[in-house]
C-alpha cells in the first residue's frame, strides 16, 4: 500500500453561511387585562442541534457542536488512488495534547495551511471525520451522546469517556518526517470506544 502526504488536518473551526438576525424591537409594555397563569404543563423547548438546521445555527451554536475530542487534528494518510483515510497518532502542531484543543485557534487557518474549516455546505462531503464527531452525528439526523459538553454540561467528559485523543498522541508533526508517518498508524479514531454509545 502506498500513501500519500498526510491529509488535510480538520477542526472544528466554524464559519456558517447564516449570521444571527438582529434582535427585533422588544414590544411595548401593555396592561394586562387578566392576569395569566403561567403554563406549568408546557414541555420545555428542544435543545437547538434537534430543532435547528444547521445552516440556520448561529456561529456560537456551530461552534459548540464541537465535542473538543481532537481526533481531527491527528495526521492521516489517504491511500494513492482512493479516498480510504488512515489516522496516525501525529498530532498537528498546535494542538494541545492534555486539553485537545487547539491553541491558535483564531490563527489556525494562517498558521496551518492544510486545516479544514467545518461548515454546514462541506460537512456532507467530507468522509473522514471520526464516527463519533458531533457535526457528523448532526449532519447525518443522530443525536448527540451523553459525554457531548452541550449534553453533559462538562467539557471533560469527552475525555472521560474516552473520546478524546488525551494521553494517546504519540508524537507531534514537528517530530515526524512524512516518510515516517506510516509507522504510526492506529485505527481507534474511526471508532466508537466502548459504552461511548451506552
Ligand atoms: S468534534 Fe472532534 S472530530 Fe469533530 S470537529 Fe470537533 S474536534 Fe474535530
Ligand atoms: S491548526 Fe488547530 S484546529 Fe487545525 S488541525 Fe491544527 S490543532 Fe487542529
Amino acid at each position: 500500500m502506498r500513501y500519500n502526504t498526510p491529509m488535510a488536518k480538520p477542526r472544528s473551526a466554524a464559519r456558517p453561511s447564516s449570521k444571527p438576525k438582529p434582535a427585533a424591537r422588544p414590544p411595548r409594555a401593555r396592561r394586562a387585562s387578566k392576569p395569566v397563569a403561567p403554563d406549568a404543563g408546557a414541555p420545555p423547548e428542544e435543545p437547538f442541534w434537534r430543532r435547528k438546521a444547521m445552516r440556520d445555527m448561529t456561529p456560537a451554536e456551530w461552534e459548540s457542536l464541537c465535542d473538543g475530542c481532537g481526533r481531527c487534528c491527528l495526521n492521516k494518510l489517504q491511500e494513492e488512488g482512493s479516498d480510504r483515510t488512515f489516522y496516525t497518532a501525529v498530532a498537528c502542531r498546535l494542538l494541545d495534547w492534555e486539553t485537545c484543543r487547539c491553541t491558535d485557534y483564531a490563527n489556525r487557518a494562517a498558521k496551518v495551511k492544510d486545516c479544514v474549516t467545518l461548515t454546514p455546505r462541506n460537512i456532507n462531503r467530507i468522509s473522514w471525520l471520526p464516527p463519533t464527531c458531533g457535526y457528523k452525528l448532526i449532519a447525518a439526523g443522530r443525536d448527540l451522546y451523553w459525554w457531548h459538553p452541550l449534553v453533559s454540561g462538562d467539557p471533560d467528559t469527552v475525555h472521560q469517556a474516552g473520546v478524546s485523543v488525551q494521553g494517546r498522541v504519540a508524537a507531534s508533526e514537528t517530530s515526524v518526517p512524512d516518510e515516517r508517518l506510516e509507522e504510526f498508524l492506529v485505527k481507534w479514531p474511526q471508532r466508537w470506544p466502548k459504552g461511548a454509545k451506552g
